[in-house]
């Protein structure tokens, strides 16, 4: 098995960069999924990985402009804070253990045969006689269940929820599936951990047993395009280096591809398949991110302040653009991340992709000009959530969408996948092509490292089933390549 990849370190949106002493979390920097059932579990297992993480409890503390609320594993914050919320609670915990079980067995989702939904009969059955009063969450929307609690007008819960929802399921109440919705909230209470050096280490432990069984793990490589011969996959091409001339050839009897559909599309050029092409034109844009990575002194921070916050600018703006942020601070355990006395920190929000590219072509002035409002929105933000903030720092490195696009490759630098709406329209990993499978954050469940790990764990299921029975049916396996 070889993987391609573009960058010189692993993980894209987890990955960990160095830049001026500082380790800084691209993106991501909250892990779960290590938790019995857990992905991460599961393939530590398989694998025989013990992941470099430390657990944080609270997983993060909301700052409501009213209220601050810590995310704890036992949910005494939350109960104390939003009193009369404790059924909704007890039946999110109920669903949650239900998704998490179900998703343990590699379920085929969405499906894509009778097989595959004969496979999901059987194991939705064996677990869901648990209570048939839960079924009707299938069609229904997180707002949609509040209403069974009679919490629907709490104008402050409903924030609350919205602001979680929105980083774990990529939009709000009002339009995420209740029982995706009941595993979205479920971070806190399945324990979210740090990773020892940063994020990255998760992939960079991937790497390390890839190559110890033998795989190979290629940095610099940029898949420019993949090669199609009479409706099949052959390989890919790729350049060294991001400005390379020469494009190799990577012979491979299955592609994975960690990519967006835009970006599968493009590599595939006029060979991109008609399901695939109309997919791209019609899909939605998804969110981008704009981010900060700051540098900051240690002892300018209050004393036992947490490391994750979510922070909401007012209750009536919609969130993101700077209304909501989430910041991560190094864990002062970990000397590596930062110059002795400081903290590395990752600062957050949604933003819409489009603005940024439009101002770049139109105005690039406007563009840097828009680039300093958002900065300074958000320090204003954080210094309002945590006194003292802004003094500490010493470094500010801003990116945007743009950013995001140049260092992840990710179509328009869109983040996080697609919003889980409707179970019946998650996307799954086919592509069209018989021997050609997306893996990534845009097939379903999405988003998140857990997210990811838990969509590959299916991928690598479905490639076993189908690569003996391609490759008997032409010639002798190869390789495979990931990219
Ligand atoms: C701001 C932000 C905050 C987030 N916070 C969290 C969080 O706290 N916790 C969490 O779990 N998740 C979080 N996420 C989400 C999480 O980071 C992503 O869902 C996940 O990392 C996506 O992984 P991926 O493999 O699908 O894609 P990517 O991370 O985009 O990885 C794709 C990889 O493929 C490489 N690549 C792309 N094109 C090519 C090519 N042509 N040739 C070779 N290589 C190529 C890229 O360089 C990259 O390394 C966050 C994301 C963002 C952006």
């Amino acid at each position: 098995m070889t993987v391609l990849e573009t960058q010189t370190y692993p993980g894209g949106c987890a990955g960990t960069f160095y830049h001026q002493g500082y380790r800084f979390d691209a993106g991501a920097t909250v892990a779960g999924g290590f938790q019995p059932y857990g992905p991460h579990a599961l393939v530590g297992k398989m694998l025989n990985i013990d992941w470099p993480v430390r657990r944080h409890d609270p997983a993060w503390v909301v700052h409501l402009p009213d209220r601050e609320v810590a995310l704890t594993q036992d949910n005494a914050d939350v109960l104390a804070k939003f009193p009369g919320t404790e059924s909704f609670w007890e039946e999110q915990a109920k669903i949650a253990d239900l998704g998490w079980r179900m998703s343990a067995q590699g379920l085929p989702w969405p499906p894509t045969s009778a097989a595959d939904l004969l496979q999901i009969g059987r194991v939705g059955l064996a677990n869901f006689p648990a209570d048939l009063r839960l079924l009707p969450l299938v069609f229904s929307t997180v707002d949609q269940w509040i209403q069974r609690f009679g919490l629907a007008n709490d104008k402050n819960f409903r924030r609350f929820l919205d602001a979680q929802l929105l980083i774990s399921a990529q939009t709000v109440a009002q339009n995420v599936n209740a029982i995706w919705g009941a595993t979205a909230l479920d971070l806190a209470r399945q324990g979210v951990y740090h990773v020892e050096g940063g994020i990255g280490g998760l992939a960079q432990t991937l790497v390390e047993k890839i190559e110890t069984l033998g795989g190979e793990v290629l940095f610099r490589q940029k898949v420019t395009r993949i090669a199609v011969e009479s409706g099949r996959v052959t390989g890919v091409y790729a350049q060294k280096g991001k400005r390379g001339k020469q494009e190799e050839l990577f012979p491979a009897d299955f592609v994975i591809a960690n990519l967006t559909p835009w970006s599968l599309d493009d590599l595939l050029g006029e060979e991109s398949p008609p399901g695939l092409q109309r997919e791209v034109a019609g899909r939605a844009k998804g969110w981008g991110a704009f981010v900060l990575h700051l540098g900051i002194k240690a002892d300018q921070l209050p004393p036992n302040l947490p490391d994750h916050h979510q922070i909401i600018g007012d209750m009536e703006s919609n969130l993101g653009e700077t209304n909501s942020i989430f910041i991560s601070l190094s864990p002062q355990w970990d000397n590596s991340r930062a110059p002795a006395g400081h903290r590395a920190a990752t600062v957050t929000t949604h933003t819409n992709v489009q603005p940024w590219w439009d101002l770049l072509a139109s105005d690039e002035q406007a563009y840097e000009a828009r680039k300093a409002e958002y900065t300074e929105k958000m320090l204003t933000n954080i210094e309002k959530a945590i006194p003292g903030f802004r003094r500490g720092i010493v470094l500010t490195l801003p990116g945007t969408p743009v950013t995001y696009q140049f260092y992840t490759e990710r179509h328009l630098g869109m983040v996080g996948g697609f919003p889980i709406t409707s179970l019946f329209k998650a996307r799954g990993p086919r592509t069209g092509l018989p021997n050609l499978r997306l893996v990534g954050d845009s097939i379903f469940p999405g988003q998140s490292t857990a997210g990811v790990t838990l969509g590959a764990l299916r991928v690598v299921k479905d490639v076993r089933r189908t690569l003996p029975a391609l490759t008997a049916e032409i010639y002798q396996p190869t390789e495979e390549v990931i990219s």
